[in-house]
């Protein structure tokens, strides 16, 4: 098999036939062989009927992976990369906003330049309003700062690898993953090329605000230390500061005396400490609740079956 599609999908009931035909209008006669491998990410509308579907008329292998409920979709792009066959595999949407003929161009580069392991697609003008393009923006500035791994702005997990990579990311088995950092963790040479990201075919986008904010704090927990740094630093500064006082506190009664007793103040400082040890114990907690998680080995998906069906129309080569 020459070329996996990896597509995660999640209530794409509407969208996954149109992908289908789409990848086969644009691959045929391109490509000698490929596959579309589609995991059902614990979809809550048809979305496996429907996939169950393609099985019967599709020209290309298919595969199917379903899910025993959502995992997200870092988990199901595992799935697929599990599944994947193909010397070449792209992690792609199913809901038309990265298109095929974009990830042909991809297996292209690839194939032409020996030198290349991975095209990654980045947005070169984000589709977003300017709120979540600030906080996007800020996320990266913040993650690039205090984390080993180069995290690209833009770039998406629109990619496609080749089974070097792919078997270098199935290699990291972490519980918690962020694939922005996998994909830089694992080195390798990478292409980046912008693309426009078409608007949703339909349905909803599934990443809420708040949704996007703890993926974010799941980033830099995942591939970082830093914040237990920072609190260290944060501990260490504060405490100095009340050393400080202290001695100054007693000099101050040694020779001229208290004659104020500061209440406002003293209260200010408790809380103010207070708070810093609460955020602190935090920070440390975040990190101590993913290492129990991690602990327990629970897989990353359980999935309730795995359909491949065999191309049922033949495909023409006219290459
Ligand atoms: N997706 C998934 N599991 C989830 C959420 C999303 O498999 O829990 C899939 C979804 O079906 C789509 C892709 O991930 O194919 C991107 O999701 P979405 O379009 O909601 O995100 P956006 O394009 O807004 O980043
Ligand atoms: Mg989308």
């Amino acid at each position: 098999m020459k070329w996996s599609l990896v597509i995660p999908c999640y209530n794409e009931e509407v969208n996954v036939r149109l992908m289908r035909d789409t990848c086969q209008d644009c691959f045929r006669g391109q490509v000698e062989s490929y596959e579309l491998i589609f995991v059902n990410d614990g979809s809550r509308d048809n979305t496996w009927r429907e996939l169950k579907k393609l099985l019967q008329d599709s020209e290309c292998r298919i595969k199917l992976v379903n899910f025993s409920r959502n995992f997200g979709k870092e988990a199901a792009m595992y799935a697929g990369l599990q599944q994947a066959e193909g010397d070449y595999v792209t992690l792609i949407d199913a809901d038309l906003q990265q298109r095929p003929e974009v990830a042909l161009q991809m297996l292209r580069i690839l194939e032409e330049q020996p030198e290349a392991d991975c095209v990654a697609a980045y947005q070169e003008h984000r589709l977003e309003g300017p709120v979540l393009t600030f906080f996007k923006k800020c996320f990266y500035r913040i993650i690039n700062r205090i984390s080993d791994v180069d995290f690209y702005n833009g770039a998406s997990d629109f990619r496609t690898l080749r089974r070097s990579v792919v078997d270098a990311i199935l290699s990291m088995g972490e519980y918690y993953r962020f694939s922005k950092g996998i994909f830089s963790w694992v080195g390798f040479e990478t292409v980046f090329m912008p693309y426009t990201p078409e608007a949703r075919n339909a349905g909803n986008s599934s990443w809420s605000f708040r949704k996007l904010f703890r993926y974010a704090i799941d980033g830099i927990i995942a591939f970082t230390t830093a914040p237990l740094r920072i609190a260290t630093g944060l501990g260490t500064l504060m405490a100095g500061l009340a050393l400080l006082y202290l001695v100054i506190v007693v000099i101050q009664k040694l020779t001229v005396g208290i004659d104020i007793p500061g209440y406002p103040t003293l209260v200010g400082l408790i809380l103010l400490i207070g708070g810093i040890q609460l955020i602190t114990l935090g920070i440390i907690g975040e990190y101590i609740g993913r290492m129990y998680i991690q602990e327990k080995h629970r897989p990353i998906y359980i999935a309730k079956e795995v359909v491949t069906g065999q191309p049922q129309k033949r495909q023409e080569m006219n290459k």
